[in-house]
């Protein structure tokens, strides 16, 4: 078995008021912010998709209670086959 971790921030653009806290803080420039406007008329912050590293820096430098929350999965990934094909790729010198 293989651990595998998936970690994005969830942010509520409806809570969110655009200060760019938790954009300037990821060290993975990860955090974007919208073109568009909330009902609040603040420009939110939206994750890239890509790059989170679930560090929860954006989570500490958010000053908007329940704006933004990191989510973190653990998939355990069945890796026998795997093993198997490494093992017998090692028994034999790597050929
Ligand atoms: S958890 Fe860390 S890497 Fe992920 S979006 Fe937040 S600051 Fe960036
Ligand atoms: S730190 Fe919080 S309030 Fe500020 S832009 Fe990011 S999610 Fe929005």
């Amino acid at each position: 078995m293989v651990d595998e971790e998936i970690s994005f921030p969830v942010i509520n653009s409806e809570l969110c008021k655009g200060c760019k806290r938790c954009i300037t803080g990821c060290p993975q420039n990860a955090i974007l912010l919208s073109d568009d406007m909330n009902n609040a008329g603040y420009q939110y912050a939206y994750y890239s998709g890509n790059g989170c590293t679930g560090c929860k820096d954006c989570y500490f430098t958010c000053p908007e209670p329940l704006a933004l929350e990191v989510h973190q999965y653990k998939k355990i990934v069945d890796d026998t086959v795997g093993r198997m094909i490494r093992a017998k790729v090692a028994s034999k010198g790597g050929k």
